[in-house]
């Protein structure tokens, strides 16, 4: 690889990117990253660890709110939006500048730059610098996206800039029904102010469970979010101190700030695919192998660029099993399938594996495992909320093949309950284990009644 400057050059310090890098580098490669923003990328910058903070600061006002009902007598709460986000700045920093650092005590050489391709080994600079690379890995991520043009759609903010907003707004109109449109819902929301979340479709989470995404908008209307489906925001016009947003169908909203949360896509514009013989695939990503090779014999893509599974896990597992298989000498394919994943809304969403629509439309007979109840929290502090833990079991096989969570701590629980689903656990697994009372959890291993059971029309 001598002929080569670098023997890996990787575009893209996020998620992927920083882990593919460090293991290459730790297998001996030379390896050069460039990165055109902030080291760290989309999930520690402006993605999960900004939002899991914000998220943890929106709930506290459900919090003093339900300790009254334990004796509790909080007085004068009162928040304060620029302290939060000073505090969360300082914290991402931290992380960036440990980010650096691991990469540099790896030996990867980091260059602030945006970086593009030449042609298969060639990368260009944004200052017009060329390395020769033996390997390119495109680690890019994605980028958030806002739908048709519309009037006005400069008012709008995407998920990045709310990260920085100056102040609270008191009004906020969010148009998107997917996970970071109802965190941000659910953040607003919890901190104060009074959001209306905006949906073209007939409901929120498409893609979760049906009970799954009845419950969450019911639960999060009773938090007092309103939720307005089957509409779009046509057009947005400044009216000052508001902006007004004319919804299809005639209603208008006002708001001090629009923040559309309406999908992501590849970051693949102008990067010189093309240059390089780098095809995209049907889903919009560069197409790749199961080992995460593009149509060029050298040229590798992970994470969100790939728009395989767009998670940081995933985006890590990736940047590892690159590494592995480039440098490692050990070929690894990244199994994607029953994930975990979560929506940090409030509710909060935990799910894995195949929701009930799915299992019916795959397995011969599916059976369903349901519960919906008063969490024991909510017995003194009398919110009006309630808990759904439902699993998904093929009935056949008994194998457990999903598992869908709405409630506190959701995401925690689904984590683990990932493993048993991974390890093709079965009911009688789930049903032999011992509970741990009192929990939530518990519902997972008492479940005894079948809700329901389906068996897949003849004719499929
Ligand atoms: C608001 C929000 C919340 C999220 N919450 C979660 C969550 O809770 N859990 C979860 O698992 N996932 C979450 N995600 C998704 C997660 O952030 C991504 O899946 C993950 O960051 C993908 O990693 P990546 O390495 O593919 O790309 P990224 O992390 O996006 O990194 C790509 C990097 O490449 C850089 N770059 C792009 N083009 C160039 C170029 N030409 N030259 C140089 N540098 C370039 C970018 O600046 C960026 O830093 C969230 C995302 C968002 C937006």
């Amino acid at each position: 690889m001598s002929d080569y400057d670098v023997d890996l050059f990787v575009i893209g310090g996020g998620s992927g990117g920083v882990r593919a890098a460090r293991m290459a580098a730790q297998y001996g490669a030379r390896v050069m990253l460039a990165e055109e923003y902030r080291v760290g990328g989309t999930c520690v910058i402006r993605g999960c660890v900004p939002k899991k903070l914000l998220v943890y600061a929106s709930r506290f006002r459900a919090e003093f709110e339900d300790a009254a009902g334990y004796g509790w007598g909080v007085a004068h709460v009162k928040f304060d939006w620029p302290t939060l986000i000073a505090n969360k700045d300082k914290e991402i920093a931290r992380l960036e500048r440990a980010y650096t650092t691991t990469l540099e005590k790896a030996g990867v050489a980091i260059v602030k730059t945006r970086a593009v391709l030449g042609d298969a080994h060639t990368v260009q600079f944004a200052d017009g610098k060329r390395i020769r690379a033996a390997y390119v890995l495109i680690a890019t991520g994605g980028a958030p996206t806002y739908g048709d043009p519309i009037p006005g759609i400069e008012h709008a903010i995407s998920s990045n800039e709310a990260f920085h907003l100056r102040q609270l707004p008191r009004q906020v109109l969010i148009q998107g029904g997917g996970y970071i449109a109802l965190e941000f819902a659910g953040i607003f929301s919890g901190l104060g102010s009074h959001v209306t979340l905006v949906y073209r479709g007939e409901n929120i989470l498409r893609g979760f469970d049906d009970d799954v995404r009845q419950h969450v908008r019911m639960d999060m209307e009773k938090r007092g979010v309103r939720v307005l489906t089957g509409c779009k925001v046509a057009a947005i016009k400044r009216t000052e101190p508001h902006f007004v947003a004319q919804l299809t169908g005639g209603t208008q909203v006002a708001a001090e700030c629009v923040m559309f949360a309406t999908g992501r896509a590849p970051n693949i514009a102008k990067i010189g695919l093309k240059e390089a013989g780098v095809k995209i695939a049907d889903n919009g990503g560069i197409a790749v192998d199961e080992y995460s090779r593009s149509s060029a014999a050298n040229i590798y893509a992970i994470g969100d660029v790939t728009n395989r599974v767009n998670l940081t896990p995933v985006a890590i597992r990736e940047g590892a099993a690159f590494a592995d298989t480039v440098f490692g000498g050990k070929p690894t394919a990244v199994d994607h399938a029953n994930v975990p994943t979560a929506v940090f809304c409030d509710p909060e969403v935990g799910a894995v594996g195949l929701t009930e629509a799915e299992a019916r439309a795959r397995l011969p007979q599916t059976d369903i495992y349901r519960a919906m109840f008063r969490p024991l929290k909510a017995t003194l502090s009398g919110r009006d909320t309630t808990v759904l833990v439902k699993l998904v079991v093929d009935g056949r096989t008994n194998r457990m093949v999903g598992c869908h969570i709405v409630g506190e701590a959701a995401a925690e629980m689904i984590q683990l309950a990932a493993i048993a689903v991974k390890m093709k656990a079965t009911k009688a697994d789930f049903d032999a284990t011992m509970a741990l009372h009192p929990t939530t959890a518990e519902e997972l291993v008492t479940l005894r009644t079948k809700s329901a059971s389906y068996a897949r029309e003849a004719a499929e």
